[in-house]
């Protein structure tokens, strides 16, 4: 056992055991521990790199330190008094001041929490993502070539640089336990809903990354040529590992020598996001002058609201996101209500800030919604996960949808009861339905045969030539055009089927056959 400074590094450990322990503060009057050329090792290797002008936690970083403990005290001072002095003037030459007791002030760790306070997300956990400047990994490859060439032992128990404790890993020991306290939240490691993106910045990033396209021109003048597409720019970790992994330390120290920097990292913005929380519901619509989402032309909106609106305006505050996409299980036109029990539809809430509450809140919502128009009504409002969102859109095709149909004849006759007991009597009649001529402009030109399993004709005594047409379809039926022939694009058609002309005058949607989302009871 050996004493540096105040501190006493046990060095029980060898590079030979994957399970070493380093940097243990023992006391001195315990049994001396195994003494061996490989725990010398340790030691010179901590001299060795402080002495290039690192700190003590990268020092220890290099010797496969593992353990958090090991990291989180608050300061070691280690024998080499010139280094303290020396770092107290310039940052680490490897974590430029990252990890560093010099660099770690409470105003960063302010910094960095007030961006994360001000997206005011209520989750209890939070997940962290650090994005380190890549002149940090340069500076760690020359560190490890030079550790390699000093002591070639390290080579020749054919270690990598990846055998270095991660800075990452490192950064996440020192700040996890003042990040929880600021923040009031759990750090997750695996993954929480909220995440925080933290990037830290320096200032000679490109300068000490230039050596990269020396290394490799190739590589670069593409990568240059596409800036465009890689958003995160020229220098990111992978090309930088794709150019040094291979690399032998000669042909790197002919571009890179290891420099001590002029200033330090600094803490660029924090993005904060939160996964998205899912809504799901069943609408009735009795209006026929509205759309199901937001109708625009060259970004103009068509109509005053949509049914999207309608629900959202309402969400959109209580979960506190600014955008959310609508889907649903098939959709009616403008002019066709939605009775029955309604149609099931999903609205994803992007980013919400709000992401606790209770099914007792959402019924709440649902009243506010239900109370603000006459147009739509809500109900079985819900979250779901994402998963259970395939239910909607899976087998859209296999669906029955009910519908009515109230249709006129234009010779004005009327049909006859046989006319009728003729039509009562078609089931699972299959129509080839090419695209309507009403939506040819948005979609493909096809012909799609569709199923009508059953229909039931009913005159209308007190209108002449009227009659309500209940027809049970697959879904995806074009029934407007099943009703009116579209110009024989629908064969075979109403008209034909009556052998006169007809035309739709209204239509509404009875039942959407999908059971989904699950009903809910509401206490009163
Ligand atoms: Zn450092």
């Amino acid at each position: 056992m050996r004493v540096s400074g105040r501190i006493i590094i046990e060095r029980n450990l060898s590079f030979l055991t994957p399970l070493w322990q380093l940097c243990h503060e023992v006391n001195v009057n315990m049994a001396p521990a195994e003494e061996g050329p490989s725990e010398n090792l340790n030691q010179e290797i901590i001299d060795y790199i402080q002495n290039l002008g690192s700190c003590w936690r990268c020092a220890i970083r290099f010797t496969r330190e593992r353990k958090p403990e090991a990291y989180q005290r608050k300061s070691v001072e280690f024998k080499l008094e010139p280094e303290e002095k020396l770092l107290k003037a310039s940052p680490c030459v490897i974590c430029l001041g990252l990890v560093q007791d010099h660099f770690i002030k409470e105003v960063f760790i302010d910094e960095v929490c007030q961006q994360v306070l001000k997206f005011d997300c209520d989750s209890a956990t939070f997940s962290c993502m650090v994005s380190l400047p890549v002149a940090i990994m340069l500076r760690e490859q020359a560190v490890w070539f030079l550790l390699t060439e000093k002591f070639p032992d390290l080579l020749s128990k054919n270690l990598k640089i990846d055998y270095v404790t991660s800075l990452k890993d490192v950064w996440k020991f020192v700040f996890t336990e003042p990040f929880e306290k600021k923040l009031n939240k759990q750090l997750e490691h695996s993954s929480s809903p909220f995440q925080v993106h933290i990037s830290i910045l320096y200032k000679d990033e490109i300068a000490e990354c230039g050596a990269l396209v020396d290394i490799c021109p190739e590589k670069f003048k593409h990568r240059y040529n596409r800036t465009r597409v890689y958003r995160e720019g020229i220098f990111t970790r992978n090309a930088a590992q794709s150019v040094l992994s291979g690399l032998s330390a000669k042909d790197f120290q002919k571009y890179y020598t290891l420099k001590v920097p002029s200033c330090s990292a600094h803490y660029g913005p924090v993005q904060c996001s939160h996964n998205s929380i899912h809504i799901a519901g069943r609408y009735q619509k009795f209006s026929r002058k509205l759309c199901q989402t937001p109708w625009l032309i060259e970004g103009e909106k068509h109509m005053d609201t949509s049914i999207q609106e309608l629900i959202c305006k309402h969400l959109e505050p209580f979960f506190k996101t600014q955008s959310v996409k609508f889907s649903s299980s098939g959709r009616e036109d403008v002019d066709v209500r939605t009775l029955g029990r309604g149609r099931p539809f999903a609205i994803e809430l992007i980013d919400p800030h709000r992401t606790i509450f209770t099914q007792d809140q959402i019924t709440q919502l649902q009243n506010v919604i239900n109370n603000s128009t006459d147009a739509i009504q809500v109900r079985d409002l819900q979250a779901v996960t994402k998963e259970q969102l395939s239910v909607l859109k899976e087998g859209e095709e296999e669906k029955t949808k009910i519908y009515r149909a109230l249709c006129v004849t234009l010779d004005g006759s009327t049909p006859t009861e046989e006319d009728l007991a003729k039509i009562n009597a078609i089931t699972e009649l299959v129509l080839m339905q090419k695209t309507p001529l009403r939506v040819l402009h948005r979609r493909p030109l096809a012909v799609r045969p569709r199923t009508v399993h059953e229909m039931k004709a009913t005159l209308l005594d007190d209108r002449p030539g009227h009659f309500i047409l209940r027809l049970k379809t697959q879904a995806g039926t074009y029934i407007k055009e099943f009703v009116h022939g579209d110009f024989n694009r629908t064969v075979p058609n109403l008209c034909v089927l009556l052998g006169r002309p007809v035309d739709i005058v209204a239509l509404d949607v009875d039942a959407v056959e999908l059971d989904w989302p699950p009903a809910i009871t509401i206490q009163t």
